[in-house]
């Protein structure tokens, strides 16, 4: 069974140039830039947004539960897939023209006095007040052959999200010693 890929790069950005081009008469173009476009990275930008702060928001697309099958456990929202929930969440920043968004990963990023500057690896180098850097967790798999194809389906790394659906059928749980067993 193959994984299903997450396909937020398929939906282009809405960004004007022009736009972050007239931010560029500022001394600086933006209060807060956010590396990452994740559940924690979104919420960040709609409160900063509705604070009427100008935010960037830069992301490519790799979002840390991509091989989930659906999210549990949230409420309201129990059962939509990560890319559904991840869309509703872009949509309901559109309104605010306090947050732009672009597709692009944030290469290198440098301080100054009183900011930061991030590079982005297409679309040139922005500069902000505040930096946040929500670029997530990375999971490491353990070295088993073929993992991948059931992670995310069969093989889970919280019981609390998908446990559920596997109630009731034989369960292996992989741990680091008696600890990483016992916390599960
Ligand atoms: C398999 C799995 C299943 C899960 N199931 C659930 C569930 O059912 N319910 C639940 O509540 N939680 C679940 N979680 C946990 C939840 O997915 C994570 O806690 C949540 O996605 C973390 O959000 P985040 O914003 O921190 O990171 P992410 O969603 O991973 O977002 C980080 C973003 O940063 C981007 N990024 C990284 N580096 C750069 C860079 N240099 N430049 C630009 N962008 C960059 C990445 O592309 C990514 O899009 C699950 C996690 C996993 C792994």
């Amino acid at each position: 069974m193959q994984t299903r890929p997450y396909n937020a790069s398929l939906e282009r950005s809405s960004i004007s140039l022009n736009h972050i081009a007239s931010r560029k008469t500022s001394r600086v173009h933006f209060d807060v830039i956010i590396v990452g476009a994740g559940s924690a990275s979104l919420s960040a930008a709609l409160v900063l947004g509705r604070c009427r702060r100008q935010v960037l928001v830069c992301d490519v697309g790799h979002p840390r539960n991509a091989a989930s099958h659906a999210m549990h456990s949230y409420l309201t929202r129990d059962g939509i897939t990560s890319g559904e929930f991840l869309q509703t969440a872009r949509t309901q920043l559109r309104p605010y023209s306090t947050v732009t968004r672009l597709e692009d990963e944030a290469t290198d990023v440098a301080s100054f006095e009183g900011g930061f500057t991030v590079q982005l690896h297409d679309r040139g180098h922005y500069s902000c007040r505040k930096l946040l850097l929500a670029t997530r967790v990375v999971d490491s798999l353990p070295r088993i052959p073929g993992i991948e194809q059931f992670y995310g389906r069969s093989v889970h790394h919280c019981p609390y999200y998908d446990g559920w659906e596997s109630r009731d059928q034989p369960l292996a749980v992989y741990g680091r010693g008696i600890k990483g067993v016992v916390s599960h």
